[in-house]
């Protein structure tokens, strides 16, 4: 039996625009909890949810690790209400789109934080409409109504306008700025008070301050109506006049909560210690357990066939590492998401994207500020394990006699890449190391050497993606580089069938050399990458020798042939050939190999393709005009133009060519009084317009 009852679980994440206040409001989280025991200020870099150094200093959350911390509502009548909270992190900034988007797949609610003064800022438009993809239920928590300058009315309208016509005011703030007070639960009547050093003495009283009463009784009012809408019953009775129960109208809430009919909105100020607990009896009393959610799909891997993966401990186990990390305390880490099933330390579970099974020798539970080692896990829950050893983000563990793989999470192509090179030797040796580490943890960000300059060049998603990459590398691991300017991942490809010969012959003095290849280059579909085939058969030449010239022939695929980048989408033949009994060699196969497909490349009408972005734009009616103009301009086409539904905004839908789009979020906030917002992400990649190709070539774009 599970050591905790499902419908008690909250796996939640909390989601923010840089700023908004995500950070601060985690951390009163885990002090409320009581799992953290001191309550640590940002700007003293002492929080607890951002482990990494570098995290802190820059204010960013990158990771997704997940934190495990308990609730009991506060005014919650007996033991059974406590409700488990799985907090799983998530980041704002926009590059780190395959983080926001993997945690929102294991997450199955969340809050999100809003600043008091900005109201609803371009990142929480982006992750708000990811979470519309995912189908996570959400609550709004408008905070810092410290501020000076704060309005939760103006942020809740924000909300509305720009997010969602169905979020209701669950709560309406006593006072803004300095004389921000309290709070009145438009729910239950009560006004609130938040006591004691930290907030952590609740104060709750009938006695609604005189001034706010008349605005508490119209915005009930206008609650009570937006629940009861929502259950036919209820709104029978409620049109009859009749009193609709607290509980009642909190059950009919939290199913539309869930079905994404409402998001709750909620007021506080998580550095003022005001509201957090408020918003934590919401998670428990709105947000869903993994009971409430659909079922998700996976797939037989021995039939094919499409199967429902079922929150039930009973189901044979299955689960989705959705992050890996690496721990200084415990080495590297693996946070997994049960899904069915129960996993007992000990046993041994099969990745069935390496077709391995891995021993599970330790399951872990982290808190804030310590690791819980537990015996089993449950479905629905969510843990990590240490030591697995090819283990990514995405992949299904699961019960080795039932294969599985469950619907994983995309990882984009990396778009970008930079030159890095050791600042001493010293650190060269570091570097490979470091960089190996960092690639292990993030499926977006790769590795490869350049053989000729001896560089090592990494890419990523984004140009800050790499910055932090590098900032890592000198805080966790002490490698100090130089790096380059950020390059956007261009490839090379062919587009007819061509075929040359390649000749390494010497044969003037001492031991001579001969290598002869006949090759010929095919054009592959798009995304099929590099494929080589021997067509020798009547010893031409030796079969010994057809692995040098494959080798030859991938580094120059490696390499490229007309501008450095690697070649993609090409098939190399080898043909015919000719070699010497004594002279040949496999160096002399190897350069002749290369020579022949660099040769061959050369006639087959090469081109270079570059990464075209799928980037979505929304702007305000009134500035389309400006935006479409602007995509134009940067070799954009627009595919589709919708309206917002009674939002007043335009969605535009391109396809924008990489290299275009450095410098779009300072654009397109300029050139539209800050209200634009825009996500990209990789869609594919096309061939260059000759003009820009040759700029490539010169290496000047
Ligand atoms: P994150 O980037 O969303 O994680 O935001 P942080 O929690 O790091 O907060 C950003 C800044 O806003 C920090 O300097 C916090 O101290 C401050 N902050 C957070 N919450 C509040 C609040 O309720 N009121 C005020 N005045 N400042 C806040």
């Amino acid at each position: 039996m599970a050591d905790y009852d499902l419908k008690k679980i909250r796996n939640i994440g909390v989601i923010a625009h840089i700023d908004a206040g995500k950070t601060t409001t985690s951390e009163r989280i885990l002090f409320y909890t009581g799992i953290s025991h001191k309550i640590g200020e940002v700007h003293e870099g002492d929080t607890v949810m951002d482990w990494m150094e570098q995290e802190r200093e820059r204010g960013i959350t990158i990771t997704a690790a997940a934190t495990t911390a308990y609730w009991m509502p506060t005014d919650a009548k007996n033991k059974d209400e406590q409700v488990k909270l799985n907090i799983i992190d998530t980041p704002g900034h926009i590059d780190f789109t395959i983080e926001v988007k993997r945690s929102l797949r294991v997450l199955d609610g969340a809050v999100v934080v809003f600043d008091g003064v900005a109201g609803v800022e371009p990142q929480s438009e982006t992750n708000w409409r990811y979470a519309d993809d995912y189908n996570v239920p959400r609550l709004c928590f408008i905070n810092k109504l410290d501020r000076l300058g704060a309005s939760f009315d103006r942020s809740y309208q924000s909300i509305l306008e720009r997010l969602s016509p169905t979020a209701v005011k669950f709560q309406i703030p006593n006072g803004h700025e300095d004389q921000f007070k309290g709070i009145v639960d438009l729910l239950t009547m009560e006004y609130v008070t938040f006591e004691g050093e930290k907030g952590e003495k609740i104060i709750k009283s009938k006695d609604i301050p005189e001034h706010l009463k008349a605005e508490a009784d119209k915005e009930r009012a206008v609650l009570i109506e937006k629940i009861v809408e929502h259950d036919d019953v209820a709104m029978g009775e409620y049109l009859e006049g009749k009193e609709i129960a607290l509980d009642r109208l909190r059950t009919i809430a939290r199913k539309a909560v869930i079905a994404g009919k409402i998001y709750p909105v909620f007021a506080g100020s998580a550095l003022k210690n005001k509201g957090v607990q408020l918003v934590l009896d919401a998670v428990a009393y709105y947000l869903p357990s993994p009971a409430d959610i659909p079922a998700i799909k996976g797939v037989d891997q021995k039939t094919g066939a499409e199967i429902e993966v079922h929150a039930d401990e009973d189901e044979p186990f299955r689960a989705l590492a959705f992050k890996t990390a690496t721990d200084p305390y415990v080495g590297s880490l693996t946070f997994f998401r049960v899904y069915s099933g129960k996993l007992s330390s000990g046993s041994y579970v099969l990745n069935t994207r390496t077709g391995n099974q891995e021993r599970i020798s330790r399951i872990l539970r982290m808190h804030a500020n310590e690791r819980e080692e537990v015996k089993d896990i449950y479905a629905g829950n969510i843990a990590a394990t240490v030591g697995m050893k090819d283990t990514k983000t995405g992949d299904t563990l699961c019960d080795p006699s039932v294969p599985v793989i469950l619907e994983g999470i995309d990882v984009p192509e990396p778009v970008i890449s930079l030159r890095i090179e050791p600042k001493t030797k010293a650190d060269q040796e570091k570097l490979g190391l470091a960089l190996r580490r960092l690639a292990d943890e993030d499926p977006t960000f790769r590795i490869r050497g350049d053989e000729e300059t001896g560089e090592t060049i990494i890419s990523g998603m984004g140009e800050l993606h790499l910055e932090i990459i590098v900032d890592r590398m000198k805080r966790e691991f002490s490698v100090e580089a130089n790096v380059g300017r950020p390059q956007v991942a261009y490839r090379e490809t062919i587009k007819e069938t061509a075929q040359a010969e390649g000749k390494y012959i010497k044969q003037t003095g001492g031991r001579g050399q001969y290598g002869h290849v006949v090759m010929r280059v095919e054009p592959q579909e798009r995304g099929t990458g590099f494929e080589f085939k021997s067509e020798i058969k009547g010893g031409s030449i030796p079969q010994e020798f057809i692995p040098a010239i494959e080798k030859g022939v991938r580094e120059a695929v490696d390499k490229g042939v007309i501008a450095g980048f690697n070649m993609v989408d090409v098939k190399a033949i080898v043909t015919d050939g000719s070699y010497h009994e004594v002279d040949s060699s496999e160096i002399a196969f190897k350069i002749a190999g290369a020579t022949a497909f660099a040769e061959s490349v050369k006639r087959a009408k090469p081109i270079i393709l570059e990464p075209i972005m799928k980037v979505e734009v929304i702007v305000p009616d009134n500035f389309m005009g400006e935006a479409t103009g602007d995509l134009s301009s940067r070799r954009g086409r627009i595919e589709k133009m919708d309206d917002r539904t009674a939002l007043n905004l335009k969605v535009i839908d391109a396809k924008v060519p990489l290299s275009e789009m450095f410098g779009y979020a300072t654009t397109i906030r300029s050139l539209t009084q800050g209200r634009g917002v825009f996500t990209m992400e990789f869609s594919h990649y096309e061939e260059v317009p000759a003009n820009i190709a040759q700029q490539i070539i010169e290496g000047k774009k």
